[in-house]
């Protein structure tokens, strides 16, 4: 009988008896037609994208956050054709004739804190396609040369997001499914303009409001054991983002109901400024605005850590209070 000098042993313990519980304002199935929480498309832009439109309309400006592990769903929510496009329909909410809106799309990928125009193939193709970011003291961050297109119907909106789309995956060929670490944010934005009878020139109204649309980099933890370089940096780089952007929600969670602390005295730093994600979002976080979050997961059992993960990280996001005060220009 010869001995080995070296035996690893793996051993997995049973499953804990005690199941996790979380709850959240709303839960969905994709599997079951039949139940009563299966949801389509249309349910999901009709539970929560038709509060956040009628909250633009009010004049707040909102974020929807797809989290999720990669292929856990989180493109398909935010960046199918029915939620985007059903978000684009904001005239249909105008009673008045007068009133009309003018409706621009961007939209954009952040990777390794560096931002690329998805619309605008020349500015991704030069220089590295690195847009600078900046804040201006009353209009607050946003992207320099950024290109932002106007659109008039969902006809439009369809053809910007299936440009945008091809040309996230086009700079992920090659580079190992880039996609699944980049963010990407969709921004729309609603300008009132009013027709003057006499004039026939648009004039600019005082109201403008934003929808965000954010398809987050994949949740899950980059492999320690087979992250070196560029891998490496863009690991930490992913979880700073979800780290910072965790943290911007939980301090807003703190802050609770319209933006007060609670305890009037304690001052709580939002740290937007730690990631270009939530620095670009800032002003569309909390206070003012309207935050849903949608948390994707897998329903293998496979995938139970990072499904466990998924929903620690969207439970410390329940707690955000929004405050109905209207956005000033
Ligand atoms: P992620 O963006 O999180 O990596 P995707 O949105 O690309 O994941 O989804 C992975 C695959 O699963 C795609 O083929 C997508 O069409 C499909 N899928 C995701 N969510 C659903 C859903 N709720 N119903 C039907 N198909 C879905
Ligand atoms: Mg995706």
């Amino acid at each position: 009988l010869t001995m080995a000098s070296v035996r690893v042993a793996v051993r997995v313990r049973p499953l804990n008896k005690r199941g996790k519980t979380f709850s959240f304002d709303f839960s969905y199935d994709s599997t079951d037609r039949g139940s009563p929480i299966f949801a389509s498309q249309e349910r999901i832009f009709h539970d929560l994208g038709s509060d956040v439109l009628k909250a633009a309309f009010d004049g707040f400006n909102a974020c929807m956050f797809a989290y999720g592990q990669t292929g856990s769903g989180k493109s398909y929510t935010m960046m199918g054709d029915t939620v985007s496009k059903a978000l684009s329909d904001f005239s249909a909410l105008s009673k008045s004739d007068a009133v009309s809106f003018r409706t621009e799309v961007s939209y954009l990928e952040i990777y390794n804190e560096r931002v690329q125009d998805l619309l605008n193939k020349r500015t991704t193709a030069t220089d590295g396609g690195c847009l600078r970011v900046r804040e201006h003291p009353r209009d607050g961050p946003y992207v320099e040369n950024l290109s932002k297109h106007l659109i008039y119907n969902h006809r439009d909106m369809e053809d910007l997001i299936i440009l945008g789309n091809a040309n996230r995956t086009t700079a992920s060929t090659g580079m190992n499914d880039l996609s699944s670490r980049s963010h990407a944010i969709l921004t729309i934005s609603f300008t009132q303009v009013k027709c003057s009878a006499k004039n026939l020139n648009w004039s600019k109204y005082s109201f403008k409001v934003k929808i965000h649309l954010v398809d987050l980099a994949g949740s899950e933890r980059a492999d320690a054991t087979r992250t070196t370089g560029t891998r490496l940096k863009e690991g930490a780089n992913i979880n700073k983002s979800l780290v910072t952007l965790g943290s911007v929600i939980s301090a807003l969670a703190d802050l609770g109901v319209g933006g007060q602390s609670t305890n009037k005295k304690k001052q709580i730093f939002i740290p937007y400024r730690d990631s270009v994600l939530t620095w670009l979002l800032k002003d569309s976080l909390g206070g003012n605005s309207m935050t849903t979050m949608i948390a994707t997961v897998s329903p293998a059992d496979v995938n139970y850590g990072e499904t466990l993960s998924t929903l620690r990280y969207a439970s410390r996001a329940k707690n955000i209070v929004n405050s109905p005060t209207v956005n000033e220009d």
